[in-house]
């Protein structure tokens, strides 16, 4: 094994042995792709032609006046699939192509990497197949049902306890066996190097457009940016433009689910300790004798063990901070934007929605109201509700919780 770990303490390439040549020719051809105009011309052509880039950042001016500071969204929403995920798919998917790989296979939880992995695949006359867990499969199905549309398999994955987690690891072990011809899609900033550098890579799109588009509209860069924390590539990328701008603080929001007392969460982060799954070194979930421990999240899209080895590293140098935010906190900042400002956002992103609420009203304590309204802050709204509505309207009806 590569003893090499890329970010501190964290990331490597815990794999097997016959992955560590794969996971080298991965690393030479992203590199190389990323130095050629023509690769980057194509990627930004299909961001442009395709995704339907660039994506506003929307003053919300509602929003700000309720929260008591000024608040812009970076519309991520309003990409093709509804999602930042669609970025990464595309560039991994170009990758693919040009490495010569005929066939690709993904892992997904909720379905929206699937789904993001089937239309890439079908756009590029790719072969595609999806591990999924059984649970996930029978929770998820309007997602299988489009990927099944858009051409693609979807393997049901039967161990663990069948859902994201267990999926993963069966996609790496098929991509062991296949790799001469397969290429694997991974949906987060997650995964053995160079995984997590090629996610941020394609992801980083976001936070350049955004750093533009806040100078033309504001002058100046804004004082925080926040996003929500998964596997951490809507928020990777959100903040990679600005990692090195120092007076720009950068906040990752993870799933406190029911609470981080109650052991029913997603926060890696707060709870987590450093441990390696899914072939890197991270925070996970984990308990006394390092078994993975389940998350709980209300949001599909948020319900990982993990989080990108990058992530890790900005919480142990202080470059990032980390917290989290509850379903129920999470539900009620969703409903706050579908009436200020007419946006129906992912449950995912109403947790980042949520943290700047609470990070107006700290900022008003400490600074004084009228300081705090001229304060800027870009969220990254990572995508579209219309996924989570039947999921909205159980928790709305008391019926708890569709996962
Ligand atoms: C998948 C997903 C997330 C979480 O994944 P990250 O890799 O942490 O970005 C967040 N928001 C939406 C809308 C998603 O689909």
């Amino acid at each position: 094994m590569n003893r090499k770990t890329y970010y501190g303490n964290y990331g490597g390439q815990y794999v097997a042995e016959s992955l560590m040549n794969v996971l080298g020719e991965l690393d030479t051809a992203f590199e190389e792709a990323i130095r050629d105009p023509s690769f980057l011309r194509e990627f930004h052509y299909y961001l442009e032609q395709y995704v339907g880039r660039e994506t506003p950042l929307y003053y919300a001016a509602r929003l700000s006046r309720a929260y008591g500071m000024k608040i812009y969204l970076k519309r991520e929403d309003l990409n093709h699939t509804g999602a930042h995920k669609i970025n990464n798919v595309i560039g991994q998917i170009l990758l693919a192509k040009r490495m010569g790989k005929k066939k690709v296979i993904a892992e997904t939880g909720a379905g929206q990497h699937g789904v993001a992995t089937a239309t890439g695949a079908a756009l590029a006359d790719m072969e595609c197949t999806v591990y999924m867990g059984e649970e996930d499969m029978r929770r998820q199905e309007l997602n299988v049902l489009r990927m099944r549309m858009l051409g693609a398999r979807v393997v049901s994955v039967r161990s663990g306890s069948n859902t994201l987690k267990d999926a993963t690891n069966e996609a790496i072990r098929s991509w062991s066996e296949t790799a001469g011809d397969t290429f694997y899609v991974i949906g987060s900033a997650v995964g053995p190097y160079p995984y997590p550098k090629i996610v941020k890579e394609f992801q980083s799109v976001i936070s350049r457009e955004a750093k533009k588009q806040i100078l033309a509209a504001e002058g100046r860069l804004p004082d925080v940016v926040a996003a929500c924390v998964g596997g951490g590539s809507n928020s990777i990328g959100m903040f990679a433009d600005f990692i090195g701008e120092a007076g720009v603080k950068l906040i990752g929001v993870e799933a406190a689910g029911r609470g981080i007392e109650t052991g029913e969460h997603a926060s890696a982060m707060a709870a987590g300790r450093p441990g390696v799954l899914h072939g890197m070194r991270s925070y996970l979930l984990q308990d006394e004798a390092g078994n993975i421990q389940l998350a709980h999240s209300i949001s599909a899209g948020l319900d990982y063990p993990g989080v990108g080895p990058e992530h890790a590293f900005l919480k142990d140098t202080g470059r990032a901070e980390y917290t989290a935010v509850t379903d129920a906190d999470a539900m009620e900042a969703l409903s706050v934007l579908c009436r200020l400002e007419g946006i129906i956002p992912a449950i995912e992103s109403a947790h980042a929605v949520a943290y700047a609420r609470v990070y107006a009203k700290e900022l008003a304590e400490r600074i004084g109201p009228g300081k705090a309204a001229e304060q800027i802050m870009i969220i990254c709204l990572s995508g579209r509700g219309d996924k989570d509505v039947a999921a909205i309207a159980d928790y709305r009806d008391g019926k708890g919780y569709l996962n």
